[in-house]
């Protein structure tokens, strides 16, 4: 767990120990004794399985690759998170993941643990061929520990259906004669995934930032004004009221092209994409992207954005092309953030303009920059509640599985923003009216909730 996240549990933990109306069976030795429990259940994952994934490559050489899948905890259900293929991956970054995944699926009620997995390499770098074994190969390593009721694997940078495929294929081959649709979300829609899936997340993320500054404005505008007072996160929220607003959306993957994209359609609020950036570059126009175009010549280009003349000739779009970094430092009103962690941090936080920052990726603000940035009055919509979207909708599609019944996509996205608009409104008012960042708002609900099932469950002693 990250000092940041492990950091918020425990001043969570801290705020409701005080707090004797919460769980107020618990009085004197046997409360503090119960909330030290909590502190080391919530800050240690149950499980850290680590393997060596043995693989026969198609050029001839045999290696292997480091692969993880990481048990946060399960009080709510199966522990359920993505798998990361990137060169990146650590143990430490799977562990945070996951403890961010239950966090996530308490806030959201989703009934879910958390869990998180990782494969060091690039997958880039690795034939289709080669990919397939390593899918393969993952599934049997882990084969004891993940299934239906117990670990749902989904997919995480660097994978995605086809990978989901595969694995719930190499699962049903282990398991001959039992049930393995739920054994991973996130798989092509004719192999039993859901329709939705894939935009999920991004719509999610989108969802959060314009339930805020146009849903639940419209209808607690007084109480925000009110709260305007002593509150500089409502004061921040009433700046941007009713204004043209300008975007930035760091990555442009599955989350980010998304995310983009929603904003580029939306009707609700008058906002224009004004960059948009991946691990080659940022991409800019003052007067707005044209994120369809974009969206069409990455489908083409291995997920990538134009990145010459040429290019952005071929994709028809108007654009100055940047350094990457340069779209975290832009003047906008909204940041949204949707590539990889601790992307704003000590050494630039004093560069970023926007008003507004959405946490589409895991854990894009160190605890530092989320300090500074709070202190400002900056509005961070933090990971657990703004990218969701993914999770939520992987449950629908475990639940399809298991009634062999499917959603069209409305009716997803009408379950995916009333789930996420009950987080909200659950969340907003009490944000608005404290003195607390979101994030720690968002913390407090979660961890209340995994108290109040672990006290419960006879957890705590
Ligand atoms: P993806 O692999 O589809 O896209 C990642 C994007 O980030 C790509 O455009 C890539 O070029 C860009 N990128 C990589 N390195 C970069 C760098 N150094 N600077 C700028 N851009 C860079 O991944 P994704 O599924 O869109 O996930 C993005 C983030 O969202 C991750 O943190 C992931 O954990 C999180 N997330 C994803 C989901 C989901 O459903 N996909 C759900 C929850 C959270």
């Amino acid at each position: 767990m990250s000092n940041q996240t492990r950091q918020i549990v425990q001043d969570s933990l801290n705020a409701l120990l005080e707090d004797t109306a919460f769980l107020p069976e618990l009085q004197g030795d046997a409360r503090e004794q119960a909330f030290t429990s909590l502190g080391s259940i919530l800050s240690t994952p149950n499980h850290v399985h680590k393997s060596f994934l043995r693989i026969a490559l198609e050029n001839g050489s045999v290696v292997r690759i480091p692969a993880f899948r990481v048990q946060h905890n399960n009080a709510l259900g199966p522990y359920k998170g993505g798998i990361r293929f990137h060169e990146s991956v650590n143990e430490e970054e799977v562990i945070n993941l996951a403890s961010l995944m239950t966090l996530k699926n308490a806030l959201h009620d989703v009934p879910y643990g958390g869990g998180k997995g990782g494969i060091i390499l690039d997958p880039r770098t690795y034939s289709v061929k080669d990919l397939h074994l390593i899918c393969k190969k993952y599934v049997q390593y882990f084969s004891d520990i993940i299934g239906p009721d117990k670990d749902i694997p989904a997919p995480d940078v660097g994978s995605g259906e086809r990978e989901m495929d595969w694995m719930m294929a190499e699962y049903k081959s282990i398991r001959p004669g039992q049930p393995y649709k739920g054994s991973f979300t996130g798989k092509s829609v004719v192999n039993g995934g859901s329709l939705g899936r894939r935009e999920a997340t991004g719509k999610g993320v989108y969802f959060t930032f314009r339930y805020m500054l146009h849903d639940f404005m419209k209808d607690q505008r007084k109480f925000l004004a009110g709260a305007s007072n002593d509150n500089t996160f409502a004061r921040t929220a009433l700046k941007y009221e009713g204004r043209p607003l300008k975007l930035a959306v760091q990555g442009f993957g599955n989350v980010g092209s998304v995310a983009a994209h929603e904003a580029y359609q939306c009707q609700y609020l008058e906002n224009k994409v004004v960059a948009v950036s991946d691990r080659n570059v940022t991409l800019f126009n003052s007067d707005g992207l044209d994120i369809p175009a974009l969206v069409r010549f990455s489908s083409l280009h291995k997920g990538d954005l134009p990145t010459t003349d040429e290019q952005l000739q071929e994709a028809g779009v108007k654009a100055e092309i940047q350094d990457r970094s340069k779209v975290l430092y832009l003047d906008v009103d909204v940041l949204i953030l949707a590539a990889l962690e601790d992307q704003i941090h000590l050494d630039n936080m004093d560069k970023i303009k926007a008003g507004i920052i959405v946490e589409g990726a895991n854990a894009p603000v160190t605890s530092e920059a989320d300090q500074y940035l709070s202190d400002k009055g900056v509005i961070i919509v933090p990971d657990i509640l703004a990218n969701a979207g993914g999770v939520i909708v992987s449950y629908f599609e475990w639940m399809q599985g298991r009634e062999t019944q499917f959603y069209t996509e409305a009716e997803v996205y009408e379950l995916l923003y009333k789930q996420m608009k009950t987080t909200m409104d659950t969340i907003l008012p009490a944000f608005f009216g404290d003195p607390f960042p979101l994030r720690q708002n968002c913390y407090i609900h979660s961890v209340m909730k995994l108290s109040t099932v672990l006290f419960r469950q006879g957890k705590l002693y």
